[in-house]
């Protein structure tokens, strides 16, 4: 197996937030990538420039941050070309790596707009470096910046961030030096989301397991489905009473609290995800806590009664 660690630089509508085409916020400029192999060594490195066909532009943030020019992207060649060489130079058998969980959904997001959703299927599992580091360095697992994580590791920091082939070289600095026994907890993109009851994914890690559903009408509907609302234990696979029935903290997350006779508390949170196509898909993580984690969410409902009530009470004064 090799790792394809990547890196893509973007630019969005000059004209600002609410011009964008909906279909494609982000246009890719630049992609950089550095090839991992099985003995952690690099082996091999991808970069292009990409010339913009949707937004002739640049916006002066995208300006600011990639130190890039207009004219040196208009010598470059057009998406398709590029991300065509790009998947060549990948190989068969690969796996993605990347900083943080954007760069696969808005590569995916372009390839749609170009009609070249074959080049890529999904759901894709990766390695969200990113994440990794989290776990390794950080108990709170929070996420940093690429140079946050370069310091932390004191790593040798002479190129400028921002440019994809440098935040890949970076990214996959890391990525070779983190604990390996990390790569159990790979990453989901669910871009190309299940469609069927058989495509839905259900994986099992060390502290958490993670279930993605098949698509829904609305997230009311999602929320009634008996797969979807279960809280089976994903250490024994038995079912876990509920001690608090799914509730919702805004328009995306629901949260639960079951208890499993054999090992305790699970506390369950769904997001609900929208597709492009306007339905609904949910994304469920189950993870045992502690008393402490329980009681989190005992509160968590507490504070949105009490919030939901005041609203009422505004209303009727
Ligand atoms: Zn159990």
């Amino acid at each position: 197996m090799e790792y394809i660690v990547v890196d893509l630089e973007w630019n969005q509508s000059p004209l600002g937030k609410g011009t964008e085409d909906k279909k494609m916020p982000f246009e890719i400029i630049e992609i950089g990538a550095v090839k991992v192999n099985e003995k952690n060594e690099c082996i091999e490195e991808f970069h292009e420039y990409i010339c913009p066909q949707r937004y002739l532009e640049l916006h002066h943030h995208t300006q600011e941050l990639l130190q890039i020019d207009m004219e040196v992207l208009e010598k470059a060649d057009g998406f398709e070309e590029v991300i065509k060489r790009f998947f060549a130079w990948c190989g068969e058998e690969y796996m993605f790596c990347t900083w943080g969980a954007m760069d696969l959904t808005e590569l995916q997001r372009n390839l749609r707009y170009y009609g070249l959703d074959e080049l890529l299927s999904g759901p894709i599992r990766y390695y969200d470096a990113q994440k990794l580091f989290s776990m390794q360095f950080d108990e709170k697992k929070k996420a940093h910046t690429l140079e946050y994580a370069v310091d932390y590791m004191e790593l040798e920091k002479q190129q400028s961030f921002h440019s994809a082939i440098h935040d890949a070289r970076y990214t996959a600095k890391i990525f070779v030096q983190l604990d390996r026994e990390l790569r159990k907890n790979f990453s989901i993109d669910s871009f190309h989301n299940p469609k069927s009851k058989q495509e839905e994914i259900y994986v099992v890690f060390d502290s958490y397991s993670k279930y993605i559903s098949r698509e829904f009408d609305s997230k009311e509907e999602a929320i009634e489905d008996k797969d979807v609302k279960g809280s089976i234990c994903y250490l024994c696979g038995k079912k876990a009473a509920k001690k608090i029935k799914w509730f919702s903290s805004n328009t995306k997350n629901y949260y639960c609290l079951a208890c499993c006779r054999s090992h305790g508390y699970i506390k369950g949170r769904i997001r609900m995800k929208k597709t492009e196509e306007g339905k609904v898909y949910a994304i469920k993580v189950l993870k045992l806590v502690d008393e402490a984690g329980a009681n989190a969410i005992r509160e968590k409902q507490h504070q949105l009664r009490l919030k939901r009530k005041e609203r009422r009470n505004r209303k009727k004064a």
